[in-house]
């Protein structure tokens, strides 16, 4: 292939915008924002589990109090009528001694569901502090996902804003190339790990950092300044310069 000397040399300025092209996107694909916000998600999603997990324990508490409350009621409205029945008197004997043994069993048996009521509401207590404490935690963490939110869309305004440069930029100098070498260039590129043109410097490939020498060096020496040069060790376009070395 042949081609006017200043365009392979431009193909160097067209490598530089898309290798700068291609670290923005790296950048952007990287940002340390993009870690702390994944940590943060996790973070919100753990503590939003433990909460579902508090609150469930939460309504099992709540059906446990209901329950010992209504056996209290029960159980109240029950020695009550005992009492009743015991001070209108008149009871045989052996029934007063079955009604007392049952007014002495169901004060034992209230007595021991107020005590299981205390522990329930004070269990209650503790976990309705331990929500709202996780409650808090939330809420400083999704203020502070917020702001690694803010500090992610300024990152990406900054790099889009680099890159629509550079891409029009880039647009510019594709457009002085001729297309047969831009087809070249672009093809090595996509198969090169982006890199499809390279200065010899110093006789180096700077594509592939190996030195020209013996018959390749020679070959290269020997072309014309219009004839377009490739590596022989990495395939890419070889841009001859004043640094060349030759
Ligand atoms: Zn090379």
């Amino acid at each position: 292939m042949k081609a006017d000397p200043a365009a392979q040399v431009r193909l160097l300025d067209l490598q530089a915008a898309d290798t700068e092209l291609a670290q923005l996107a790296h950048r952007r694909a990287h940002l340390p924002e993009l870690v702390a916000l994944a940590a943060s998600d996790e973070q919100v999603g753990e503590l939003r589990s433990d909460a579902l997990e508090l609150q469930s324990q939460l309504d099992e508490i709540a059906d446990d109090q209901r329950r010992l409350e209504n056996e209290v009621d029960t159980v109240q409205t029950r020695a009550k009528r005992d009492d009743q029945r015991l001070t209108a008197g008149g009871l045989p004997s052996k029934e007063l001694e079955g009604l007392q043994h049952e007014i002495a069993t169901l004060a034992r048996r209230q007595s021991t569901l107020e005590d299981d009521l205390l522990d329930v509401m004070e269990r209650r207590e503790t976990l309705d502090g331990e929500l709202a404490a996780l409650g808090q935690r939330q809420d400083a963490l999704l203020a502070e996902r917020a702001d690694q939110e803010a500090n992610r869309d300024a990152a990406f305004i900054e790099i889009d804003a680099t890159a629509q440069r550079r891409t029009a930029e880039r647009s510019a100098v594709a457009g002085e190339i001729a297309a047969d070498l831009l087809a070249l260039y672009d093809k090595i590129r996509a198969s090169s790990g982006g890199v499809g043109a390279a200065m010899l410097r110093h006789r180096r490939c700077e594509g592939c950092h190996l030195e020209l020498a013996g018959s390749e060096l020679n070959t290269v020496r020997a072309a014309a300044p219009d004839a377009v040069v490739r590596c022989e060790n990495c395939r890419r376009i070889l841009v001859r310069t004043a640094e060349s070395g030759l």
